[in-house]
């Protein structure tokens, strides 16, 4: 069974009534016990006050008994609610206060009764009554006596019994009170979360650009629903990135596919030599080898995306590496006449996944080849930045890329020229992926570029640590 309430402004009240309860509780008993205290000193103090009185009281009757005599009839014997006895230390009861009648304070005195300081303590009559009672041993002439005196605690009680009523009769009041003061607060302070659920029930994906509405960005509740408005921005920005990259990825994959369907369309239109039918088949295998390498470069993205990709750390020679680089797009240089010079520091070493480096490095000679003019000179420079860094700069002499574009070209799908770069087979994906293999191995890429001194990137790599290896680095040439 479920014991506490489900809302937490319920909860809060309840939990506010209960630890008030208990400090009223514990207030009320210690203050009982500080009245009670003071009430019995006071009493005390009275009683020990009335012993020396008795004291001078005291006469000797021609019998051997003793009676009480005063000068003021008003502390006169029998006063309500105080008894008094008066013993000789052989047990012998030589006087005993009219109100007692019967009652006794006491048996005879024991040994050594009332011959200290005399101490107030509490005794119980035969009738019931508790009275509080002090003894102390005098002289009446020459005869020794044992006196007692004693209080009816009634008053006492009473008036602790007081006021435990007024503190009871106070404690459901105080306990209402608070109850419907601490709901008013608690609802009053937590309406702000309710105005925020209400606000963020309707927000959906079609919607992620709505955000909650802050009263106040200083408290607590203000503060998170700032946290959850940045937390909206950066699902809208994730999702806006998505749509993006979907819309992207089908347009361009659509790009080939119609290419090759209007390629076999008009093949087919009227009969052909198998000359011609070779050219077809060789556009549309053109066209096939696009759909390839734009699948594997949207397969590397979203499997980095997902955090997919393991990376295989070795050291590696970046001027080695570069080489590889370069003998992989050297077909492609040759087409264009155009010649790659990798030069720089042969002892320079990264920790790096070999294959996902060397795609990246082949990406940036990828396209220094494509957007540099025939027989145009591309620099692979290997050197070290200083601060345990490496750089690794890719040099060409082409056109350039205007400032404009500069910022975008390492996103998604981004080209400079949208219709000269399809020519050559650029989906806008390169250096995307560059920018990640580089970033995923806790390097930076920055590009300078203009148009009379073409473009450089610069890629900045962590230095192995330990980076003076003359160690031969394997791999393929
Ligand atoms: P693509 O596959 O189209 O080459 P990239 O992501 O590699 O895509 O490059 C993005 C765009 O940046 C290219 O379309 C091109 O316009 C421009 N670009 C990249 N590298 C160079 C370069 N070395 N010189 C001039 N423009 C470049």
């Amino acid at each position: 069974m479920r014991v506490t309430p489900r809302n937490v402004r319920s909860r809060l009240t309840l939990w506010y009534v209960l630890v008030l309860a208990s400090l009223l509780g514990l207030y009320g008993g210690v203050a009982s016990l500080f009245l009670f205290l003071s009430l019995r000193e006071d009493f005390d103090q009275n009683l020990l006050k009335d012993l020396d009185t008795v004291e001078g009281m005291l006469a000797k009757e021609p019998n051997g008994g003793v009676s009480l005599h005063s000068g003021h009839p008003d502390t006169a014997e029998p006063r309500i609610g105080h008894f008094i006895e008066v013993w000789s230390p052989e047990g012998a009861l030589l006087y005993r206060s009219a109100v007692l009648q019967e009652e006794a304070l006491g048996g005879p005195p024991v040994r050594g009764e009332g011959q200290r300081d005399p101490t107030p303590s509490t005794i119980r009559l035969a009738n019931g009554v508790r009275a509080r009672l002090a003894s102390s041993v005098y002289h009446v002439e020459d005869q020794r006596v044992v006196v007692r005196v004693a209080y009816d605690e009634e008053k006492l009680w009473g008036e602790l019994g007081e006021f435990g009523e007024v503190l009871l009769l106070g404690f459901p009041i105080a306990v209402l009170l608070a109850g419907f003061g601490g709901y008013a607060l608690a609802r009053k302070a937590l309406a702000p979360i309710d105005s925020m659920a209400t606000q963020a029930k309707v927000i959906s994906a079609e919607r992620l650009g709505d955000r909650l509405s802050i009263e106040n960005s200083q408290d607590e509740l203000g503060k998170l629903g700032m946290v959850f408005n940045d937390m909206l921005g950066r699902l809208q920005a994730a999702f806006e990135q998505l749509r993006r990259f979907t819309s992207d990825a089908s347009h361009e994959l659509r790009t080939p596919l119609t290419a090759m369907r209007s390629v076999g369309e008009v093949a087919l239109q009227d009969q052909k030599s198998p000359a011609e039918y070779r050219d077809v088949i060789g556009s549309m295998l053109e066209e096939v080898d696009r759909l390839t390498r734009l699948a594997e470069s949207l397969l590397a993205l979203s499997r980095a995306d997902a955090g997919h990709v393991q990376l295989q750390h070795e050291d590696i020679a970046l001027l080695q590496l570069a080489k590889e680089s370069g003998s992989v797009v050297e077909v492609l240089a040759e087409e264009k006449r155009q010649q790659i010079e990798i030069e720089g520091d042969a002892d320079l070493v990264v920790t790096a996944d070999r294959l996902i480096l060397r795609q990246a490095i082949v990406n940036l000679l990828d396209n220094a080849i494509k957007y540099s003019p025939e027989g145009s000179r591309i620099v692979v420079r290997v050197q070290s930045g200083g601060n345990s860094q490496v750089f690794l700069e890719v040099i060409d002499q082409g056109g350039g890329i205007p400032t404009e574009h500069q910022p975008y070209v390492f996103d998604r799908f981004y080209r400079v020229d949208q219709a000269r770069t399809r020519e050559w087979g650029g989906a806008g994906l390169g250096l995307s992926i560059t920018r990640w293999a580089i970033e995923a191995h806790g390097g930076v890429i920055t590009l300078s570029s203009d148009k009379d001194h073409g473009s450089t990137f610069r890629v900045s790599l962590p230095l192995a640590k330990h980076s003076a290896t003359s160690e031969p680095i394997g791999g393929s040439q």
